[in-house]
């Protein structure tokens, strides 16, 4: 059986205090309703990950970024390497999501690269992968989610695919209302894992996570997460509320 897993995305939400805020009221309800069985991830931005940490190392729910860079270290101002996520506390990776992808044109190599490094640090990686609208249309949503995980994901040794998860975010259904259909959702995550059987076989594709990701609420989730090959999912919107990221854990 896969474990199922909630990972919660807040993006570029909330100062400090909101953040640390929201990390001890989630916390707080899963330690008061310890019944759950999903892993709950949440992944917050740069600046609120070493207090977090603080704040959820007694509890049950993970901690994870939503980016690092591309190199291991040095001269490059601005960024934050794997290796210092890591040494937060941080457990988990967001690599590859749609926002990343387009606005920062971070192409599959550069994701490759982002993954290497983070799993080298002793991270595990949420790889982000899914087709806009009009790649949808044109019905080329099958060929767009292979090369993504053939050049992004598939140079890994089936050891590295260990460490990871893979979400499938139909990007024009990210923060859109719009909801990829359970049978949709269910038709891509067989193809995700009968391409993970075919090139690492049986027992890599039967343990991999593949989460759903696209406006997920507590009104649909328990819908999308009873497919098989569906194993939880990836929160954007949803995940800045307690109540609903909390239903929606609930869900699975
Ligand atoms: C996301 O950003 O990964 C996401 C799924 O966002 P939303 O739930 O808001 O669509």
């Amino acid at each position: 059986m896969r474990k199922k897993i909630v990972a919660g995305n807040w993006k570029m939400n909330m100062d400090l205090a909101e953040g640390l805020k929201l990390a001890s009221s989630i916390d707080k309800y899963f330690s008061e309703n310890p019944s759950n069985k999903a892993t709950v991830i949440v992944c917050t931005p740069f600046i609120h990950l070493a207090g977090a940490h603080e704040i959820l190392k007694h509890g049950k729910i993970a901690l994870g970024a939503q980016n690092c860079a591309s190199e291991a270290s040095g001269a490059f101002t601005g960024e934050i390497s794997a290796w210092m996520v890591k040494s937060t506390g941080a457990e988990y990776v967001i690599i590859g999501h749609s926002e990343r992808r387009s606005y920062y044109n971070e192409d599959d190599k550069t994701l490759n690269k982002k993954t290497l490094l983070a799993i080298n640090s002793g991270l595990k990686v949420i790889f982000c992968c899914g087709e806009v609208l009009k790649e949808r249309e044109e019905k080329k949503h099958f060929l767009i989610v292979k090369r993504q995980l053939e050049e992004g994901l598939f140079p890994l040794s089936v050891e590295q695919m260990d460490k990871i998860v893979i979400a499938y975010e139909p990007v024009w259904a990210i923060g859109t209302g719009l909801t990829a259909s359970p049978d949709q959702a269910q038709e891509m995550h067989k193809y995700i894992r009968d391409m993970v059987k075919e090139k690492y076989g049986n027992e890599c594709a039967k343990k991999l996570p593949v989460l759903y990701g696209g406006s997920c609420k507590p009104s649909n989730a328990a819908e999308i997460f009873s497919k098989p090959d569906v194993d939880g999912g990836l929160i954007g919107g949803a995940a800045l509320n307690k109540e609903d990221f909390t239903a929606i854990v609930e869900a699975v």
